[in-house]
């Protein structure tokens, strides 16, 4: 039986692991902590996710039906819909219920030395090494910060928040939690003027601050394709930071990829995860470079469609619906 050993229990990890049980291949996942779920996170995610994992009711805190756009603080798109776009999920308890399905090792950090890999000083015996392990292992000029607060802002529990700026390449939001709502900013610039910007949406809001983390937004990295999956390949949607979801997607394709003998990297390029995953990141790495302008973004994002915006930023989109969003501006 092939051995796969797959460092890190977070959703990439542990959906490898999930999408392989039970099949030719003996799994194992190393995490680092002494339990998963550790990293913070907003715990949105789109629908689809609950198809492909094993997600109970119990788990689920909210079912969204609906989004705000806001662009400076101004209420731009107000979407309203009777299905289920996404969930909320209590994803430290999801990810501990999939944990519990497959062979996870706990506080077993994996290094890499002289190209061999080791847990606790003890060589891996695998004939696959998978790294799922995130934005730590990425270098700096991949990530942007994001932190978040735990506040008792009282928020419609179906209804998550976007906050875009035409002076900040970032984002921020406000999704719903039991008694009150998380709400995070990420984007280029340091910590502390995150903090600023964030402050008038938190106000006096405030329990506690959840620690930060950073957060891909290069889009895929085609290097690490032939050892990586998730974050650690750069599978985060780049302007909403997204990145359950697509982790999950490439850990499926990945699984896929080695029941059917093929190779993932070129599999991988194949699917519109990747091509979504892209236009995302060229999109950010064009006003980074200056080729196109935050004002020409926020103008886009003001006079189009609310659905077309909401397809876009959700990676849900086809060429159509670029051309149509941007027209000549960017493509
Ligand atoms: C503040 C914030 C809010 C966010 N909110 C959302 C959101 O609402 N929705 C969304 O879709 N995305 C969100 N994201 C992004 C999302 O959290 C990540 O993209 C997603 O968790 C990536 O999944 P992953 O499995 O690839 O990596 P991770 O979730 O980072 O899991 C990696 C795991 O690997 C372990 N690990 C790392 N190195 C090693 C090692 N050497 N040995 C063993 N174990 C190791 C880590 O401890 C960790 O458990 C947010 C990110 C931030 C920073």
């Amino acid at each position: 039986m092939p051995r796969a050993a797959v460092v890190g229990a977070g959703p990439a990890g542990l959906a490898l692991a999930w999408f392989l049980k039970g099949t030719k291949y003996d799994v194992k996942v190393y995490e680092a902590l002494d339990q998963p779920g550790r990293k913070p996170c907003a715990w949105g995610v789109m629908e689809g996710v609950e198809k492909m994992l094993p997600i109970s009711k119990e788990r689920i805190v909210s079912e969204i039906r609906g989004f705000k756009i806001y662009l400076n603080n101004k209420l731009i798109h107000d979407i309203r819909t009777n299905r289920t776009l996404g969930y909320i999920i209590d994803k430290p308890s999801m990810l501990r219920d999939v944990a519990e399905k497959v062979d996870v090792s706990y506080s077993s950090k994996v290094v890499v030395r002289d190209g061999k890999y080791f847990v606790n000083d003890k060589p891996i015996d695998a004939d696959e090494v998978i790294f799922a392990s995130g934005h730590y292992s990425l270098p700096k000029d991949f990530t942007i910060p994001a932190i978040q607060y735990l506040t008792n802002a009282k928020v419609d529990m179906e209804v998550v928040e976007f906050y875009f700026y035409s002076d900040l390449l970032g984002y921020a939001w406000v999704f719903p939690e039991q008694g009150g709502a998380k709400i995070g900013i990420g984007g280029y610039a340091p910590v502390e003027a995150l903090k600023e910007k964030l402050a008038p949406m938190v106000n006096d809001k405030p329990l506690r601050l959840l620690h930060g983390a950073r957060v891909s937004d290069g889009g895929v990295i085609d290097d690490r394709l032939n050892d990586s999956i998730g974050e650690a390949a750069g599978c985060v949607y780049a302007m909403t930071g997204e990145g359950i979801r697509p982790s999950i997607l490439s850990a499926k394709i990945r699984a896929d990829s080695m029941l059917e003998g093929k190779d993932f990297p070129s599999q991988f390029k194949k699917s519109n995860l990747y091509w979504t995953l892209q236009v995302h990141a060229d999109i950010v790495k064009r006003v980074k470079r200056g080729d196109a302008s935050l004002s020409g973004f926020s103008r886009v994002l003001t006079k189009a469609d609310p659905e077309l915006v909401l397809k876009v930023a959700l990676g849900n989109f086809g060429r159509l619906d670029l051309i149509k969003l941007f027209g000549r501006m960017i493509f």
